[in-house]
């Protein structure tokens, strides 16, 4: 199955948490629609993130779309919580930025988008709330172009083909009669170089423009890229006795040990969940791409790897900042 990992990075206020919610109701992850700011958003982790009303803490969830699996990364939007941003886009191969049509580009989005830039995380872009009186697109399309640099190509408009046929030989070769599968290849390629962004947009309120935002997902934002070598995996979140962890290399099975290269210890991995909207199931295994969370290793803090004892790899330094969490 092919698999996504991505985040959605906005300006606090842009529609982040509804766009999560309208995804995952669109892909069946959630049955009912929770309500953002009410207490039931359903990406929100625990109590001081909802009683705050702005996503602090970065969990994963997964869900599925048209055979691809998808697991949404939650990256904080608010400026205070940058470090927690930039863990998170360690972990992102892709991303969906967020904007407000009205307010258009913001100094914060701007900051996130810079750190992006920094990961080298390739972007699309969804311009939310167009039912919103003042919503402007094209002012919205403008300032990324002008404040944030890529090329900004909007799905669906006349002349899409032209300004790909520009920069992509594939699709010049065959001007003008360009099959949807070149097209769709070379918008991915632009999309990975950073030269072009793809310019979707809707309202998540109105659950306007989510299925083909997904579909965008699918198409233009990459696969992870894995390596062939024993287990390892990082850690990039810890949140109720659970590591959020993705699996760089290797199969991580339940019940196996592994290596903290941090504490130096070996640790038993007892479960392995797949966090789902609304519920959390028990796997066997977790390969090489996936975000999944564990539990059983006993003191395992953000941005330790995880590695097989017979093949240990530190996929990053774990920080000096951070405290030591027990998840015991
Ligand atoms: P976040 O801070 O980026 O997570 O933004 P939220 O999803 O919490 O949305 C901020 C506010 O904008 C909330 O009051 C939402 O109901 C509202 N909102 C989100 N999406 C839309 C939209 O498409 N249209 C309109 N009119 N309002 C929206």
């Amino acid at each position: 199955m092919t698999l996504r990992n991505i985040g959605i990075l906005a300006h606090v206020d842009a529609g982040k948490t509804t766009v999560t919610e309208r995804v995952l109701f669109a892909t069946g992850a959630t049955y009912k629609q929770g309500e953002v700011h009410h207490g039931t958003t359903v990406t929100d982790f625990d109590s001081q993130e909802r009683d705050r009303g702005i996503t602090i803490f970065a969990a994963a969830v997964t869900c599925h779309w048209r055979g691809a699996q998808i697991n949404l990364i939650d990256t904080p939007g608010h400026v205070d919580f940058s470090d927690e941003v930039e863990r998170s886009l360690r972990v992102l191969d892709g991303a969906v930025a967020v904007f407000d049509a009205v307010a258009g580009v913001e100094p914060q989005s701007e900051a996130v988008w810079r750190r992006a830039d920094r990961y080298g995380v390739p972007r699309i872009v969804f311009v939310n709330k167009m039912d919103r009186p003042g919503a402007d697109l094209d002012a919205t399309v403008e300032a990324i172009r002008r404040r944030l640099h890529p090329v900004p190509l909007v799905l669906g408009r006349p002349g899409l083909v032209e300004q790909v046929a520009e920069r992509h030989p594939d699709v010049l070769d065959e001007y003008p009669h360009v099959s949807p599968a070149t097209l769709q290849r070379a918008l991915r390629e632009l999309t990975l170089s950073g030269e072009v962004v793809v310019v979707l947009s809707g309202s998540a309120y109105r659950n306007q423009g989510i299925e083909a935002l997904l579909d965008a997902v699918v198409a233009y934002l990459p696969e992870p890229r894995v390596e062939a070598r024993p287990f390892s995996g990082l850690v990039f979140k810890v949140a109720e006795r659970t590591a959020f962890l993705r699996v760089y290399s290797g199969t991580l099975r339940k019940g196996d040990t592994v290596l903290d290269t941090t504490t130096g210890k070996t640790e038993r991995v007892s479960r392995i969940l797949r966090i789902q909207a609304d519920r959390h199931t028990d796997i066997d295994r977790a390969e090489a791409g996936d975000i999944v969370a564990v539990t059983g290793p006993k003191s395992v803090r953000t941005g330790t790897t995880l590695a097989d004892p017979a093949a240990p790899l530190v996929l990053e330094p774990p920080s000096t900042t951070e405290p030591v969490v027990s998840v015991a």
